[in-house]
This record gives structure tokens, sequence and C-alpha cells, in this order.
């Protein structure tokens, strides 16, 4: 449909009205030559405004796309609407290549996807200067990022196209979007002067809510049979092994569910992504290899059972559910241990020392989001640079079950004289278990061992329970008041740490509510 009216197309060949959101303008631009930068939440249509471009401009679109997985997915959905689709990627038969390479060279395509490491090999490149490009979109733009959290080196490759192809209008579109991420895609893919489409990043009707973590299966099964019963939903998992043992729970307990993860061979990972696709009411356990691409409009729950590693990862991973616009739940438990286990991921990962900083730092916001005494939705879109929605937006657990707080400061005292008398042991090194039990005046066996009750903070915190100690020293973490380090756990304290225990400076707690709140359901049966 070479020269058509984009309008036309969207009837004609996707069957729908009209334009959502912003994809009109957008596709105006590309289709008039020029370049766009597209930053939309997940389900908000980021699709057409390259599908439309590459079908009314003569030559093919290049699609770079890291979903190698869904590659297949999305070309026989466009060929089974009538769109002359197709991809290039490793896991193909040399055959199917081949038809590929004729149908790009000849101009038989419309589309043409393509996996970003493809654009390393010569011979792609090659094939590439045989045809006549109508665009190149580059989807998941975010993985460009290195500041970003799911940067991939192959992504740091396409500015090429620029170099290569100057003519040729670009689009690069990502469903994330701190201002931050949004200069460094601008810069790394040369597209300065593109024009940027920003759309709102609320999605009012997921409920965003976040517990303090104590015994995560039980947790899970108890939100899962009071709220969502028979529904189809997410579980998210860090490790291999929690998505097993969580998936096989489920199971137990007559919840049908599957598990997904990298160590599972491809059959096993498609066979179970199908499923849930096209059954109803199955719940995914997964780690976040799964999700990134995957369109179910039904999914009515998204539950961590760990806590993300950025709020940008978080906001992603929730945003699968609700995407039929239906009240969907977006779960999250999370406790100290993940607080430790995540920065000794940190401290151990072999990255350089500004990406381990810009890690550290995306950790930091995440547990602010979980520590905030006010509206998660309205702190989530102000870190994506969006304020000025309402401060209030009813639907997370802070809006409808407001945590009380208390002036915490002696207690904040209490804690940070404990940790800072610990420190002085120099080979030993505690976390916050040791704390607490220090603070409670418990006598455990290594309390006796290493005459811990021997300390003068021994027992002077009797004021609070163990889970309140261990909500103080979350929030401590949170407000940079500690830090932790190391295998263990070790507690720290940090240069603004002094002001508490100089009594400079006032530390607000947040008090757990008594109960979590109640999704009202009015919209599913
Ligand atoms: P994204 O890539 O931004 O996550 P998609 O492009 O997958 O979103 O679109 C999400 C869903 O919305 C898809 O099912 C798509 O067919 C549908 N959609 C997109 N644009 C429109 C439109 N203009 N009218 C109706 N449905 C649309
Ligand atoms: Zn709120």
């Amino acid at each position: 449909m070479v020269g058509a009216a984009p309008v036309e197309v969207l009837r004609r060949l996707f069957g729908y009205d009209t334009f959502r959101n912003q994809q009109a303008e957008i596709i105006d631009r590309l289709v008039s030559g020029g370049d766009a930068l597209v930053l939309m939440p997940t389900g908000g249509g980021k699709s057409l405004c390259y599908q439309i471009p590459a079908i009314v401009r003569p030559g093919v679109g290049v699609v770079i796309s890291p979903l190698i997985a869904l590659m297949q997915d999305q070309v026989d959905a466009l060929r089974a609407l009538g769109v002359r689709a197709g991809f290039i990627n490793s896991t193909q038969e040399w055959s199917e290549r081949r038809e590929m390479e004729a149908a790009f060279t000849s101009g038989d395509l419309d589309l043409l996807y393509l996996a970003p490491e493809a654009l390393g090999s010569p011979n792609t490149m090659r094939l590439l200067e045989r045809g006549r490009i109508a665009l190149f979109a580059i989807d998941e733009a975010h993985c460009v990022a290195q500041w970003g959290h799911d940067f991939r080196p192959d992504y740091l490759g396409l500015s090429v196209l620029h170099e290569r192809w100057p003519d040729v209008p670009r689009i690069a579109l990502t469903a994330t979007a701190t201002t931050a991420t949004r200069d460094e895609i601008a810069t790394r893919l040369n597209l300065a002067d593109a024009q940027r489409f920003v759309a709102s990043f609320d999605r009012p009707n997921i409920q965003y809510r976040i517990v303090p973590k104590k015994s995560p299966a039980t947790q899970l099964l108890e939100f899962l049979r009071t709220e969502h019963k028979g529904d189809a939903g997410i579980v998210y998992c860090l490790s291999r092994a929690s998505v097993e043992r969580t998936a096989e729970l489920l199971v137990e307990n007559g919840i049908p569910a599957l598990p997904y993860h990298a160590g599972l061979d491809a059959s096993t990972r498609s066979a179970n992504q199908s499923r849930f696709l096209r059954e109803d009411g199955l719940v995914m356990v997964a780690t976040i290899a799964f999700g990134m691409g995957i369109d179910k409009p039904d999914v009515r729950f998204v539950a961590h059972l760990d806590l993300p590693k950025s709020v940008e990862g978080y906001y992603q991973e929730t945003g699968r559910a609700g995407r039929d616009g239906l009240p969907s739940t977006a779960w999250l438990a999370y406790g100290l241990q993940d607080v430790v286990q995540q920065r000794k991921m940190i401290e151990t990962s072999d990255a350089d020392r500004n990406r381990r900083r810009a890690l550290a730092a995306h950790l930091d916001a995440m547990l602010a989001l979980c520590e905030t005494v006010s509206c998660r939705r309205a702190q989530m879109l102000a870190y994506f640079g969006e304020p000025g929605g309402e401060p209030q937006c009813g639907n997370c657990d802070t809006c409808l079950t407001p945590p009380s707080s208390f002036d915490g400061t002696v207690a904040a005292q209490k804690l940070l004289s404990a940790v800072l008398r610990l420190d002085r042991e120099r080979n030993q090194r505690f976390g916050a278990g040791q704390v607490i039990d220090i603070l409670l005046g418990r006598q455990t066996d290594k309390v006796t061992r290493f005459r811990h009750d021997q300390l003068t903070v021994f027992g002077i915190g009797t004021e609070l329970s163990e889970s309140e100690w261990r909500g103080a020293v979350r929030q401590l973490l949170a407000q940079g008041l500690l830090a932790v380090e190391g295998d263990y756990g070790t507690l720290l304290l940090t240069d603004a740490s002094r002001a508490v225990l100089g009594k400079e400076r006032q530390v607000m707690l947040r008090r757990d509510p008594p109960k979590t709140p109640r999704q009202s359901r009015a919209a599913t049966p």
C-alpha cells in the first residue's frame, strides 16, 4: 500500500477505526522522512508507529528488536493481516534465510525484523546495502543506555545505521523513560534532533502495593486466593531455583502454574509461554527473562517475590498487568535480605565503576519507592519526569491505608549506635540480625560468643518489636542513613548517619499499616 493514507492502512489492514495517543503525529513524522523518539508505556501502541510508515513508504522497514524468541510470533501476526513481514536471525534455517534475503532485495517485503547483533556482521550490512530501506525502527531502545537498567552492548553498534544511511528516517521506541535514559538514548543513537513523543506513563487501572516480606510463600498464596482466584498473572522471582520452588508450591496448592527461566530448554520455554498466552487463568512463575514483548491483555496481577533492581524494571514488569484497562494488581513483597543480596550482586559484578554506581543508584530509587509514606504512583511518575499529577492516586496501598509515621530519631540513634559499636570490632562483621538481637537484649549463642551482651547498647531497644526494627533498618537504608555491604550484609554507617548520632537530624519512620487493603474488583467477576 505504498503511498496510501496512514488512516486507510489502519482501517483496511489493522481493522482499527482511529489512532490512539500520538500515533497519528508519530506516523506523519516518519512518513515525511523525519526521525522520532517515542516514549510510550507498554500497551500504548508503539508497534503501529513504525509498521504503518513502513507500509506506506517505498522500500522495506527494518526493525531492530532484541526479542528473537518473539520474532516468529510478530511476523506471523503481521502476515495474518496481509502485511509482508519476515525476519532474519540466528535461529532460522539457511533456506529460509535465503528466501528472506531475496524478498528484501527485490522489495517484496514491508517489514524485516533483525536482532541487533546481526548488524555486527558484514553479511547483513552487505544485504542491507542491496535493498531499499523505508525506515529503521529501533525497538526497546533503552537497551542502548548504559545508565539504564537493561543495557545490551549490541545496541551500541546501532549508531552505524545513521552513519551509513543518513537519509533513512529512524524511529526509536521504548517503554522506559527516566529523563536520564531518554537523553542517553538520544545521544548514543545520534537522535538529538529527533522529535520526541512522550506519552503519559500512568497506568491508572493498576493498583500498586508493596508489603514487608515475612513468609513469602504464605503471603503469596493468601494474595492469590483472596484476590485473584482463577486469574491469569505473573509471579516474578530473582533466581531460577525460586522460580521452580514457587511454581511447585502453587501447583501443590491447586493453582495452575508454569515455570519460565533461562535454564529451561528453548522448547519448554516456548511451550510454557504459548500456553500462558492461549489458556485462561494460568500463573507464570518466571525470572525477568519472561515478559518483554508479551502481549496478553488480561494479565490480572503481577506479583514480585523479590525486589526488582530498579524502578524502571518494576514499572515495566508490573506494566504487563491490565493491558485491557481492567482493574489489576501489582503486588510486591520485599525484605531486608533482598537489599543485602542485591548490594552484594552489584559489588561482585564485573561491571565497571560507573556502571556499578548506576546500578546502586537504581537500587536506591527502588528502595525509596518501597519505603515511601506518600503515594507510590505519584512518586513513580515523578521519577519518570512526569510530575504534576494527583498527589494522591487513591489506588495504591499508601493512599488506601495511609501508613502513620512517627518520630524515630531516638530509635535510629539506638540502631546506629549499635552499628557503631559493632563496627569497632575490627575483625568481625555483623548483619542486621545480630544488631536487632542486641537491641532487643536477646541472649543468643552468637550474642554470648562475641560478648555482645556486655555492650552498653545491649537491650536498649525493647520498645520496638523485631519486625519494627527490621522496618527501621530498611528505612534507614532507603534514606541513606545506613549502608550494607558484603556476604553477610554487614551494616555500616554513612556520612549522613553522623548527623543523626550527633542529634542534628530528625528521622521520621513509617509504621507498617495493620492490614493490607483489599482491591475493589467491580469490573471483573
Ligand atoms: P506496545 O508495543 O506499546 O506495548 P502494542 O503496539 O503491542 O503496544 O499495542 C498494544 C495493543 O494495542 C495491541 O493489541 C494493538 O493491536 C492495540 N492497538 C494499537 N494501536 C491501536 C489503535 N489505534 N486502536 C486500537 N487498538 C490498538
Ligand atoms: Zn497512590
